[in-house]
C-alpha cells in the first residue's frame, strides 16, 4: 500500500515508529506536512498539491494532526475524503474530540460517566456555576490547554471563584470539574484500535501533584483494566467516530469516568509502558480496512 502519514515532523517517536511499522511490513510511507498542502475547492476533481506536486495515488491516510492545527489539518483531511481516499480516523471525527465541549457533550449523551462539568465563558454569576457541579474541590481547566498547562485545582470555594474570575478575564472558554479525589493523581490511558483496547497505562502524578502527565514528571506503568472501564474506554471512542483513540479515564467511586478522548494519541509512552507494539498494530489495522471511498464524508 502507499500510505500517507500526516505530521509535521518525521523525526517525532510517533511518527518514526509508524514509519518503521509500515515499511517493515511492505508499505511505502510519504510524511506529508498539513500546513504545506494547498488545495483546490471544486466540485469533481479535488486535489492537494505539496512542493509542487499533485499528491495521487494513496491508498490510506494515517492523520496525526497536532492540537494546534487542527482547524487546517481537519481540512485537508477532508480533502483526502473528498478524493475518496481511506482515513484512519475521519475529519469530522478529529473534529468532535478536539472540541472538549462537544466532545463531552456526545458522550455524556449516550450515557458515559464524567466528572461532573459545567462550562462557561463569562459566567455572570461564579457562586452558582461553582454550585452547578456540587462545589469545591474543584478543578478548572482552559479548554484550549494540552499537557496540564491550564489546569487548576481549587479546594475552595473562595480558590475556585479567583481562577474563574481571573480566567473569565483572558476572555476564554473554560470548564469547572468535580475533582475526583479518589484517583489519587492516578488516571488511565486506554489505547483504542478498531474497538479493541490493545495496551492500557496507569499514569501517576509526582507527589505533591494531582495531575498525571508524564511532561509534569508523571510516571506510567502497565494496568490491568477492569472489564467496565475498557468498555467505557471502546464506547467512547466509536461515539466519537474514532478508529483509533487515546481514552483518558479516572477511577472514581462511582466507576470509571472519562476524561479525554484524543486523536492523535501518542505512542512512546504507551509503547514503553507496556511494551505492546501500537505503531505495528495501528498498520495492521490500516491495512485491514483501506478500501478507497470508505469513509462516510466522502464527495458523492
Ligand atoms: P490536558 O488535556 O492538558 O492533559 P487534562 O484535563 O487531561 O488536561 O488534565 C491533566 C491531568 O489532571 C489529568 O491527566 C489528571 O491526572 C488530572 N485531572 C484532570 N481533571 C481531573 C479531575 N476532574 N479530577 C481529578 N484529576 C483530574
Amino acid at each position: 500500500m502507499k500510505i500517507a502519514i500526516l505530521s509535521r515532523n518525521r523525526k517525532l517517536y510517533s511518527t518514526r515508529k509508524l514509519i518503521e511499522a509500515a515499511e517493515r511490513r511492505g508499505h511505502t510511507v510519504s510524511v506529508i506536512d498539513v500546513l504545506r498542502c494547498y488545495m483546490n475547492i471544486v466540485p469533481h476533481t479535488p486535489e492537494i498539491h505539496y512542493k509542487g506536486r499533485h499528491l495521487e495515488g494513496f491508498d490510506a491516510v494515517i492523520p496525526r494532526i497536532g492540537a494546534s492545527v487542527t482547524f487546517y489539518g481537519t481540512a485537508v483531511v477532508r480533502q483526502f475524503e473528498m478524493m475518496g481516499v481511506y482515513t484512519m480516523n475521519e475529519s469530522v471525527a478529529i473534529t468532535r474530540s478536539r472540541d472538549k465541549l462537544r466532545a463531552l457533550q456526545l458522550l455524556a449523551r449516550k450515557g458515559i460517566g464524567m466528572p461532573a462539568t459545567g462550562f462557561a465563558h463569562a459566567p455572570d454569576d461564579t457562586s452558582d456555576l461553582i454550585d452547578l457541579v456540587g462545589g469545591a474541590p474543584l478543578v478548572v481547566k482552559l479548554t484550549e490547554g494540552t499537557q496540564g498547562v491550564g489546569v487548576v485545582l481549587c479546594e475552595t470555594g473562595k480558590a475556585a471563584e479567583s481562577v474563574i474570575d481571573a480566567f473569565r478575564g483572558l476572555d476564554a472558554y473554560f470548564l469547572v470539574q468535580e475533582f475526583i479525589e479518589e484517583a489519587n493523581g492516578a488516571d488511565i490511558r486506554c489505547f483504542v484500535i478498531g474497538g479493541k483496547v490493545v495496551a492500557s497505562m496507569l499514569r501517576q502524578a509526582k507527589p505533591g501533584e494531582f495531575r498525571s502527565n508524564l511532561h509534569r514528571g508523571g510516571s506510567a506503568h502497565p494496568v490491568k483494566i477492569t472489564p467496565e472501564e475498557r468498555s467505557t474506554a471502546v464506547r467512547a471512542a466509536k461515539i466519537l467516530g474514532l478508529n483509533v483513540a487515546g481514552v483518558d479515564i479516572l477511577r472514581s467511586r462511582h466507576g470509571p469516568v472519562v476524561m479525554e478522548v484524543n486523536s492523535s494519541p501518542g505512542l512512546e509512552g504507551i509503547e514503553a509502558a507496556t511494551g505492546v507494539e501500537v505503531a505495528d498494530l495501528i498498520i495492521q489495522f490500516v491495512e485491514k480496512n483501506a478500501k478507497p471511498g470508505r469513509t462516510a464524508t466522502r464527495g458523492g
